[in-house]
């Protein structure tokens, strides 16, 4: 499978660092910190997209005086992805336009609850596979669960290192 070479050492020790056990170094950020790459807001404990929280919390530029990269970006930056989906089969080559469109929606409802569950890539893959990568284990699955209410089909899922990464496979013929 084209995906195996992404387990590196090094992917493997950041997914441990991710989690919540005796690895976590991560040390809490000041409030409010911005986002440098996508502007999404860090404050009380939790990221934000930047708008709806300006509009809840009026932060304003001057409140702001620390920058980093969200978990969200740094992931778009090294490429390490935590969920993938892959999509195959006759009505998917037929009806790739509204699956697309079914999938971003789906993204954006996401990112509602989660705004560090993103879609980081689509690759097309001949013959006729498309594969979506997502900074989230939980946003692939939730992409899988969205694809078979609403066109049915089969689905699969699959899940590695202690359920911190996820694969899902949809099709239909
Ligand atoms: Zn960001």
């Amino acid at each position: 499978m084209r995906t195996a070479k992404r387990y590196t050492t090094q992917t493997i020790k950041k997914r441990v660092d991710d989690d919540k056990g005796r690895h976590h170094t991560r040390r809490a950020l000041p409030e409010p910190t911005i986002c440098e790459v996508c502007g999404d807001i860090y404050s009380k404990r939790r990221w934000t997209r930047m708008n709806a929280e300006r509009r809840a919390m009026r932060i304003d530029q001057f409140m702001i005086t620390s920058k980093v990269v969200c978990p969200a970006c740094e992931r778009q930056r090294s490429g390490v992805h935590s969920g993938e989906l892959h999509l195959e089969g006759r009505f998917f080559d037929l009806h790739q336009k509204e699956i697309r469109r079914l999938l971003e929606n789906e993204a954006q409802r996401a990112a509602i609850d989660n705004p560090m569950a993103r879609i980081m890539k689509w690759e097309v893959n001949p013959p006729g596979q498309l594969v979506v990568t997502t900074t989230t284990e939980h946003l692939a699955q939730r992409l899988g669960h969205a694809l078979s209410k609403a066109f049915h089909g089969r689905t699969r899922y699959g899940f590695s290192h202690r359920n911190k990464f996820a694969r899902v496979w949809w099709s239909r013929n």
